[in-house]
C-alpha cells in the first residue's frame, strides 16, 4: 500500500490530535504483527503502547484473525433487540468467568466511553428500582478519564475534556492521588495517599448519601499518566461506599485483561467493585467492543423492580455484534493459551527495573509503574507544557519506537507478549532520545 497523497488527508478529522500539525507532518501505520507496526514505506516500529493500551496479546494474532474471518462469512450481523445469537451468550459467559466476586452479568457496548455511560445509567436504574430514585448524583475523581461521552466527561477529571462542553449531570469529584512531593519514583503502589479516599466522607457530608448513586474511578488511572493507587486507598474507598450505600464502579478499560498482571485490577488490588467497565483488551482491539460487568444484586434488582416489560431502556444496535463476540472469544482463548496475564505479572520486576533505570536521565522528574504499565514524567518546558513529551514521542517514532505522550508524561504499556530484550530496547531508545531532546 502506498502512502496517500498529502491532499488525501483533508477529509478525516483526526481525534485528540492537532489536525493542522499532523497533516503537515503525518505519521501513518500500514501493517502490524506481534510486537511491531510497519509504516507504508516499510519502516518497522516496536510497539511500546499496545496500540492505545489495547492490543494486549500483540498484533494480528492468528486465532483472533481466523475467528473474525470465519464469523464474517457465517453471519455478519444479528440484532440483539428481542433477538440474539449464540456467540453473544458465550462471550458474556466467558467474560463473566473472569470477573471477580458476584459480578456475573455482562452488558455489551462498542467502546470504553459507551461502557462508562452504560454503567452510570445502570447505577441510576438500580437506585430507582430499589425505591431510591433520589440517589442521582455521580462522583468521579480529578484527573480521571472515562471516555468522551457526556456521562464520562461529567465524571471525568481532565479539564480540557470538560471545559469546552456543557456539563449536564450532577457530579462531584474526589481529589486525584498524584503526589510527586511524597511519592516520586515509587515502584508499584505508592506509600502515601490512602487518606485521600476520606474526601468521599466530606462529599457525602456536603450532599448527603441519600443523593449519591455511585462513585466511579479507574483503579489505576491510565490516560492521566499511569497513577497506581496509593496503598490502602481503594480499600478505604470501598469501605466508605459500603458504609453510605453508594455503588462503586471501577473503570477498567485500560487495567482489564492483564495490564496489571491479573484479569482485572479489582483482583490484583483485592477490592471488589459493584460494576466494572471494560473495552480495549476484550477483543485485543481487533473489533470495537466494550462491556460492563454487573453484580447479580444489581441485575436482579433492576429486573425485579422494573415497572415496564423492558427492564432497562438502553442498548446499542451493535451490542454483542457477532464479529466482536467472535474476536472476544478468539482473544480470551489467546490470553489463556499463552498465559498472558501471568506473563505480565512475571515480567513486572524486569519491566520495573528497566524503566526505573531512567532515573537521572535528562528532564525526568518521576517514574512509576504497576503491572506492564509505566510512566516517565518530564519536567515541563517553561511556558510550553506538553511540548517536550510530544517531541520525545516524535523522535521515538522516527527511531522506530512507539511510545505515548500524555501531557508531559511518557506512558508505556507494551503488549503482554513483550520479551525482556524488547523491554530493554524500549527503555534504551527512550534514554537515547531523552539525552538529545532540549
Ligand atoms: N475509560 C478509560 C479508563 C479509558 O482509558 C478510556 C480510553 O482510553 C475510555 C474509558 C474510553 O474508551 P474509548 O476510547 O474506547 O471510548
Amino acid at each position: 500500500m502506498n502512502a496517500p497523497l498529502r491532499n488525501d488527508l483533508s477529509a478525516f478529522w483526526i481525534p485528540f490530535t492537532s489536525n493542522r500539525r499532523f497533516k503537515a507532518d503525518p505519521r501513518l501505520l500500514a501493517r502490524a504483527k506481534d510486537m511491531h507496526y510497519e509504516t507504508p514505506d516499510g519502516r518497522r516500529l516496536l510497539d511500546g503502547t499496545a496500540g492505545l493500551w489495547c492490543v494486549n496479546a500483540g498484533h494480528s494474532r492468528p486465532k483472533i484473525v481466523e475467528a473474525i474471518q470465519r464469523q464474517a462469512a457465517e453471519m455478519d450481523f444479528a440484532p440483539t433487540f428481542n433477538l440474539a445469537h449464540p456467540l453473544a451468550f458465550e462471550a458474556a459467559r466467558r467474560i463473566a468467568a473472569l470477573l471477580p466476586g458476584e459480578l456475573d452479568h455482562v452488558f455489551f457496548t462498542n467502546s470504553g466511553s459507551e461502557s462508562v455511560d452504560t454503567a452510570l445509567k445502570i447505577a441510576l436504574a438500580y437506585q430507582r428500582a430499589r425505591g431510591k430514585g433520589h440517589k442521582t448524583r455521580l462522583i468521579g475523581r480529578e484527573r480521571g478519564y472515562h471516555g468522551v461521552n457526556f456521562g464520562g466527561i461529567s465524571v471525568g477529571g481532565l479539564p480540557k475534556n470538560r471545559m469546552y462542553f456543557n456539563n449536564l449531570l450532577q457530579v462531584d469529584h474526589l481529589p486525584h492521588t498524584h503526589d510527586l512531593a511524597r511519592n516520586a519514583f515509587s515502584r508499584g503502589l505508592p506509600e502515601h495517599g490512602a487518606e485521600l479516599a476520606d474526601a468521599l466522607e466530606r462529599i457525602v457530608a456536603l450532599h448527603d448519601a441519600s443523593t449519591i448513586a455511585a462513585v466511579i474511578v479507574e483503579p489505576m488511572a491510565g490516560s492521566a499518566g499511569v497513577l497506581p493507587p496509593p496503598k490502602g486507598y481503594l480499600e478505604r474507598l470501598r469501605a466508605i461506599c459500603t458504609k453510605h450505600d453508594i455503588l462503586l464502579i471501577f473503570d477498567e478499560v485500560i487495567t482489564g485483561f492483564g495490564r496489571v498482571g491479573a484479569p482485572f485490577a479489582a483482583e490484583r488490588f483485592g477490592v471488589q467493585p459493584d460494576m466494572i467497565c471494560m473495552a480495549k483488551g476484550v477483543t485485543n482491539a481487533a473489533v470495537p467492543m466494550g462491556a460492563v460487568g454487573v453484580s447479580r444484586t444489581i441485575y436482579n434488582t433492576v429486573l425485579e423492580g422494573a415497572d415496564a416489560p423492558i427492564e432497562l431502556f438502553h442498548g446499542y444496535t451493535y451490542s454483542g455484534h457477532p464479529l466482536a463476540c467472535a474476536a472476544a472469544l478468539g482473544t480470551l482463548d489467546t490470553y489463556a493459551e499463552d498465559g498472558l496475564f501471568e506473563r505480565a505479572r512475571a515480567l513486572e520486576p524486569h519491566f520495573e527495573a528497566a524503566v526505573h533505570s531512567l532515573k537521572g536521565a535528562r528532564h525526568v522528574i518521576d517514574i512509576r509503574n504497576c503491572g506492564l504499565a509505566a510512566a516517565i514524567e518530564l519536567e515541563p518546558r517553561p511556558g510550553a507544557a506538553t511540548d517536550r513529551a510530544m517531541e520525545v514521542f516524535r523522535a521515538c517514532f522516527d527511531q522506530g519506537l512507539l511510545v505515548r505522550a500524555t501531557g508531559d508524561i511518557l506512558a508505556l504499556s507494551p503488549p503482554l507478549i513483550v520479551s525482556e530484550a524488547e523491554i530493554d530496547e524500549i527503555v534504551d531508545r527512550i534514554g537515547q532520545v531523552l539525552a538529545k531532546v532540549a
